[in-house]
């Protein structure tokens, strides 16, 4: 139902709902039960089922997993435990993406993070030991998915970490404030530096620019920082958007920048 004191402005108040195939659903939701996620989950907004994916397992000792073909160190997580549990996810939620949490995947980035956001949820696999039998991949449409090049001992953290990043941007959850339109990543680039009181601090004065009130001023400043330090700190990120077709930040939404203030 709309709610009408907020007019056509009202966000659809759909819960974004997260499925978590793991071997530790007590991980769940674990820090996302504090703060702003916290909060959001109470309210409604979002909701969190962790599925014990052992309970897929068909044998007499449940297991899920086995010794790599081919020999080596560890454990693999079998295909045909993984495809009952994802048959599962996908009966439960057919239309939500499904990630598998992987260092072999697509790195993360904010644009994915945010269709994922404006979709009715996730499901998401974790893996543990050495991680999947990459048959399940051809086997099922899933998405695999890495947040960083380093190795997590498990998909969980991951998980966390991909949720709290939805969330955050579901409608409400982040106050008036944000919308995020600025924030680093969004437009392409890094955010530019942030100072808040005390004026002098160790020497040190929060950049003149920035108590002048002089908002076309301000804006300019911020815009140059942004270029310099994405272009020093990160040189893929500034060569990207380079060379990408003249964007305005996250969209439409760069336009509403002015008309806010
Ligand atoms: N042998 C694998 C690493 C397994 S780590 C390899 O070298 O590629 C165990 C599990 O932790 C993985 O199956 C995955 O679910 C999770 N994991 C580890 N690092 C990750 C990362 N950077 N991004 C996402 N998931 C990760």
């Amino acid at each position: 139902m709309d709610n009408g004191a907020l007019g056509s402005e009202a966000p659809k108040q759909m819960t974004f709902s997260a499925q978590i195939l793991t071997l530790y659903p007590d991980m769940f939701p674990g820090p996302l039960g504090a703060s702003l996620a916290g909060r959001a989950l109470e309210e409604g907004k979002w909701s969190c089922n962790a599925i014990q994916m052992r309970d897929f397992a068909t044998d007499k000792h449940k297991s899920v997993d086995d010794t790599p073909a081919g020999g080596g160190a560890g454990m693999v997580l079998r295909a045909d435990v993984m495809a009952s549990a994802v048959d599962h996810a996908l009966e439960q939620q057919p239309d939500a993406p499904i990630l598998a949490m992987t260092p072999r995947g697509k790195p993360l980035t904010q644009a994915r993070v945010r269709d994922i956001s404006a979709g009715p949820g996730v499901t998401i696999l974790c893996g543990r030991f050495e991680g999947f039998d990459e048959r399940i991949f051809d086997a099922r449409p899933i998405e695999q998915v890495s947040i960083g090049d380093y190795i997590l001992s498990g998909g969980e953290m991951g998980a966390l970490v991909l949720l709290d990043a939805c969330i955050r941007l579901l409608p409400g959850v982040m106050g008036a404030s944000s919308s995020g339109d600025d924030e680093s990543f969004e437009t392409g680039l890094l955010e530019y530096p942030q100072f808040t009181r005390p004026q002098k601090w160790e020497g040190r004065i929060i950049p003149e620019v920035l108590r002048s009130g002089d908002h076309a001023k301000i804006a300019a400043w911020r815009k140059q920082r942004a270029e310099e330090d994405t272009r020093l700190r990160r040189p893929d990120l500034w060569e990207h958007h380079r060379d990408a077709p003249d964007q305005s930040p996250s969209g439409a939404q760069g336009q509403k920048k002015e008309d806010r203030s």
